[in-house]
């Protein structure tokens, strides 16, 4: 974590001051399950260090950045999404931010079920 205070929601479940269901920890970046999940599963993967917003991230990211991205498929399959799932980040006022603390949301449902809705017009 760095200078600043980070006085977010996910700042204080990094800290253990408001509780959250773990996925995966470790040194860089945590894991927890969304308290309002959009799919059969949906859960947040967000670096321990303090980011705010996918535009603050800088060359020293590239490296948490490739990491988040690298995880993404392998706690989705751990969390059941076995036949795909989708990411998203939303970044700032129009992309819809409400959690200043870089995230990745991930999110499907399990095979078998619905596939999730088209998000791009085709
Ligand atoms: P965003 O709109 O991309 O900033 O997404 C923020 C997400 O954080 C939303 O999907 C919320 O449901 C989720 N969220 C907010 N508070 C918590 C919390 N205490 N534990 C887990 N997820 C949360």
């Amino acid at each position: 974590q760095s200078m600043t205070t980070n006085d977010t929601i996910f700042g204080k479940i990094i800290r253990g001051e408001i509780p959250s269901k773990k996925v995966y920890e470790d040194d860089d970046v945590l894991a927890f399950h969304d308290i309002h999940p959009v799919a059969d599963v949906h859960f947040l993967l967000i670096p321990k260090k303090y980011i705010p917003t996918l535009a603050d991230t800088t060359a020293e990211d590239i490296a948490i950045l490739g990491k988040m991205l690298h995880l993404a498929p392998i706690l989705a399959r751990e969390q059941g999404l076995t036949d795909g799932f989708r990411t998203a980040i939303n970044t700032g006022r129009m992309g819809r931010q409400d959690v200043y603390h870089l995230h990745i949301h991930v999110f499907g449902n399990k095979p078998g079920g619905e596939p999730l809705k088209v998000m791009l017009g085709k």
